[in-house]
């Protein structure tokens, strides 16, 4: 058994893997280390409630102090990580002294990509990772302000019905021909973009963006290549996320798309492991292809196996990818790849709700994408996922009737 485990980042994948070290009976020194000054917090509600509701928000707590004296944590916060001396063992941590660890975990999440127009700078262009992005942007999200997002993805798409609840204007500005190109199935955001543009939301796809301009009255004005400028208060970008990869890459891990783990989620350096947003990992569901999630319950699920793989109790990381994402009263939630499919079948579901499977050559379910009130698509989705788990070669016909329960289809 290790006797000092060192996490680095206190998110949602270090934060669990703290308190799986604990249920997994280890008794050693917990040092769960982040550059922020809050305790660990959730991070989907940025883009959704902590914009929208109440006067004053709070981080959503995931460990309380209560809880991470409990469980014999030492949660060092406000201290980032500068590097890692893998000979001496040792955490360089900034204006401390170093940590020493047996095993060490690096849950260093992603960073938001920045946008590289010209015109486009800190000054002017906001991003949204962190709790104080958000607050930031809350700020500006006033009635009859004018919100500009760069960027027509899960955030964007996010920030755009949060600025519509708060009074605000919103246009969505999308480089590619159509919105959530990168995970979503054509079919399902086009029905996503159209209640975003009944909602009043102004979209523009396939725009390529000269430059940003300061008007002299403080607002910005986006350049558009052969289309009319769009002018806004608050520009904010949401053109994806970088894995925060500097430590790994500096200490000589091997990278590839994130940090490079393999199924026990163990980096080049049999003593260092990696989780969440931060690292690539071989999926065996899919033919063991390298896959980097940027998910919570992949979070939560890496944060779960890699506290087991420290102790050498880990088994094969085998989790259904699965993501969901808030759009007004509106849910989309997506299980497997739906992007391994080459058919798709239809099932109708209750409240207008519609949920596709992925099927490969072969006839596997390799993804479901659903759209729909919440209450409408969890419970199918998830037992999709469970189908999809099992590797099971679902008759089409039966996927598409409504009258079929999928429990009946598992294997
Ligand atoms: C605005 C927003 C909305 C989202 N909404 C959804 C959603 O609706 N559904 C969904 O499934 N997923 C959503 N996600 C994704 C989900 O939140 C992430 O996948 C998840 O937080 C990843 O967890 P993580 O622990 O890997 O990284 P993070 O939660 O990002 O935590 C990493 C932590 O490490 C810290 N850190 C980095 N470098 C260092 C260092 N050198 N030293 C010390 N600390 C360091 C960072 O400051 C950060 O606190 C959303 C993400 C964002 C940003």
């Amino acid at each position: 058994m290790p006797q000092r485990i060192v996490i680095v980042g206190a998110g949602e994948a270090g934060a669990r893997a703290a308190l799986a070290l604990r249920e997994n009976g280890y008794s050693g020194a917990i040092a769960l280390v982040g550059e922020e000054v809050h305790l660990p917090y959730e991070r989907p509600p940025l883009s959704k409630a902590a914009l929208i509701d109440g006067d004053a928000p709070k981080p959503a707590t995931i460990l309380s102090e209560e809880r991470l004296a409990e469980n014999g944590i030492d949660h060092i916060a406000g201290a980032p990580a500068l590097a890692i001396d893998r000979a001496g063992h040792r955490i360089v941590l900034e204006d401390r002294d170093p940590l020493p660890y047996d095993r060490l975990l690096i849950a260093t999440g992603a960073r938001a990509r920045r946008l590289a127009v010209p015109g486009a700078g800190p000054d002017n262009i906001h991003y949204l990772r962190s709790f104080g992005e958000a607050q930031a942007l809350r700020r500006r999200l006033q009635p009859g302000s004018r919100l500009v997002v760069i960027g027509g993805g899960f955030i964007g798409l996010e920030l755009a019905a949060a600025a519509r609840a708060r009074g605000a204007e919103a246009t969505v500005i999308e480089m590619a021909p159509r919105l959530l190109g990168r995970a979503v199935p054509a079919e399902l955001a086009a029905l996503v973009a159209a209640r975003h543009a009944a909602e009043g939301v102004g979209i523009v796809t396939g725009a390529a963006i000269e430059r940003i301009d300061a008007l002299p009255d403080g607002r910005h004005r986006v350049m558009l290549a052969g289309r009319d400028p769009v002018d806004g208060d608050t520009i904010v970008a949401g053109v994806g996320a970088l894995p925060e990869t500097t430590l790994a890459a500096e200490s000589g891990l091997a990278l590839d798309n994130g940090i490079a783990v393999d199924a026990h989620l163990a980096t080049s350096d049999p003593d260092i492991f990696a989780a969440g947003d931060c690292c690539s990992f071989p999926h065996a569901l899919y033919g063991g292809r390298r896959l980097r999630l940027e998910a919570w319950r992949n979070a939560q699920d890496h944060g779960n196996a890699a506290a087991k793989s420290m102790l050498g109790l880990g088994e094969p990381y085998a989790a259904v990818p699965w993501f969901w994402s808030d759009h007004y009263d509106l849910t989309l939630q997506i299980a497997g790849l739906p992007d391994e499919g080459a058919e798709t079948v239809t099932r109708p579901l209750a409240g207008d709700a519609r949920l596709d499977f992925h099927l490969a050559g072969d006839g596997r379910l390799v993804g479901a994408s659903a759209v729909g009130p919440n209450g409408a698509i969890a419970r199918e989705v998830r037992l999709a996922e469970m189908l999809i788990g099992r590797c099971a070669r679902p008759d089409p016909a039966s996927l598409a009737d409504p009258a079929v329960k999928l429990k009946s289809l598992m294997v």
